[in-house]
């Protein structure tokens, strides 16, 4: 079942602010359960530049560099708890690193593989996978899909950069087609986005041998209408289970900013060191900055009124709750939501079934929610639960309040932890 979302987002509420946050202090809190630990490579009172790594992420199957994002003085380095910190003095110069990467263009696989992970290129829909792995993991790719749905409302972020970068972005999709030897590339985009469907078209008219391989597939206005299984079964008439990895079956899928960031690290060498970020209440007002990665929510909301306001980093459907604003917008940071708190007690369960109707990977967050309450694993297991994309449609439907979404998160989390 396909949700309606009635806060459609219209693309012309927003107001571009054209300062950009960059605050005199940088942070890096290396936070995130699925890696087993951080190396870090940096000391206090090192003097670093913008794209040199400062840490890597490890877990078993992988690592991802992160990336400064600013150039400066290294002045606090916490390593001592799980989730290390890392700070770092703005000097508002901007000066880069040059040696992460040869100085031309990838001509193989490898060479692009290489230049991705140097740049430590992760899913920036909110995934975070890493974008290498993503590529290496199959010799064919038939097709490729940019993924610039951003189905969860208000979100505008892929959107604005895609019309500000437009040229980049399509040669990032020629570089990607020829070294992966791609038969066709799929810009996915919601009818909504009008404007920037009509100046794709515009620029595909304008040049003609594009059009041979690249194509437009406009999605309907729904959530979640980019979740990229249901977007390749639409685009290519499959029948891929939750279960399925899209690159397994010919298809990578990318999300836009991603493919930016690509077009940045083979292109003109450099890391994607900020983000569009929409700041919203949700209401009347809608401001897009560009903001600099490590930025703390105190310095990005400091002329937002935050009395008795909750603060969502993330959509408003899949984003997470903010309650230290010393916390800091990282590079899956797209979109920040402050909104009244909304004091909605939790009632018990009616069993209407409204959560099972609308999930859109098909497991049932009745049951699962029922079965993490008592710990049972195997029940969980067999219900699917980790397949959870955490949508948190479950929740938003829910007539009774019920935080299906986070408590399938957390039985998601623990299973990391035990891994
Ligand atoms: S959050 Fe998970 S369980 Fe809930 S609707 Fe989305 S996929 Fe289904
Ligand atoms: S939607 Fe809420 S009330 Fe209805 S079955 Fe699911 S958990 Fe129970």
């Amino acid at each position: 079942m396909k949700l309606k979302i009635k806060r459609s987002f219209k693309n012309k509420n927003y107001v571009l602010n054209e300062t950009i946050i960059s605050p005199s202090e940088i942070s890096f809190y290396l936070y995130e359960p699925k890696y087993l630990f951080y190396e870090i490579k940096v000391n206090v009172g090192d003097l670093v530049l913008v794209g040199q790594v400062i840490a890597i992420k490890k877990n078993k199957n992988y690592t991802i560099n992160v990336l400064s994002s600013v150039s400066g003085r290294v002045i606090f380095v916490d390593t001592l708890r799980t989730n290390p910190i890392i700070k770092i003095i703005n000097d508002q110069e901007f000066m880069e690193y040059t040696t992460i990467t040869p100085s031309f263009l990838p001509k193989t696989k490898d060479e692009l593989v290489n230049i991705i992970q140097n740049f430590g290129i992760i899913g920036l829909g909110g995934g975070g996978f890493p974008t290498s792995i993503k590529i290496n993991r199959s010799n064919v790719i038939k097709k490729l899909v940019i993924n610039c749905v951003e189905c969860e409302p208000y979100l505008i972020s892929d959107k604005f950069l895609f019309t500000k970068e437009l040229t980049k972005i399509f040669a990032c999709f020629v570089l990607l087609k020829q070294i992966l030897n791609i038969e066709k590339v799929i810009i996915a985009i919601k009818k909504t986005s009008s404007d920037l469907i009509k100046s794709i078209k515009t620029y595909l008219d304008n040049n003609l041998s594009y059009k041979d391989f690249i194509c437009l597939y406009i999605t309907k206005d729904f959530y979640p209408a980019g979740y990229e299984i249901n977007l390749v079964n639409k685009i290519s008439k499959l029948k891929l289970l939750t279960t399925d990895i899209p690159v397994d079956h010919d298809h990578l899928v990318i999300n836009l900013s991603t493919a930016y960031a690509i077009y940045l690290a083979t292109y003109e060498k450099k890391p994607l060191n900020y983000r569009y970020v929409l700041v919203s209440d949700m209401n009347k007002r809608q401001e897009l900055y560009k903001v600099i990665i490590g930025t703390t929510y105190f310095e990005l909301l400091k002329e937002f009124d935050l009395t008795n306001k909750l603060i969502i980093s993330g959509g408003p459907m899949m984003g997470n709750r903010i309650d230290n604003l010393n916390h800091t917008t990282t590079i899956l940071t797209s979109a920040v939501f402050v909104t009244k708190k909304i004091k909605s007690e939790e009632n018990v369960c009616i069993k209407c079934a409204t959560c099972i109707k609308n999930c859109p990977v098909k497991i049932s967050p009745y049951h699962i929610n029922k079965h993490a309450k008592y710990q049972n694993i195997k029940a969980l297991e067999k219900e699917n639960a980790y397949l959870c994309c955490g949508c948190g449609i479950c929740s938003y439907v829910c007539p009774s309040s019920i935080d299906l979404t986070h408590n399938i998160s957390l039985v998601k989390r623990r299973k990391v932890k035990t891994r």
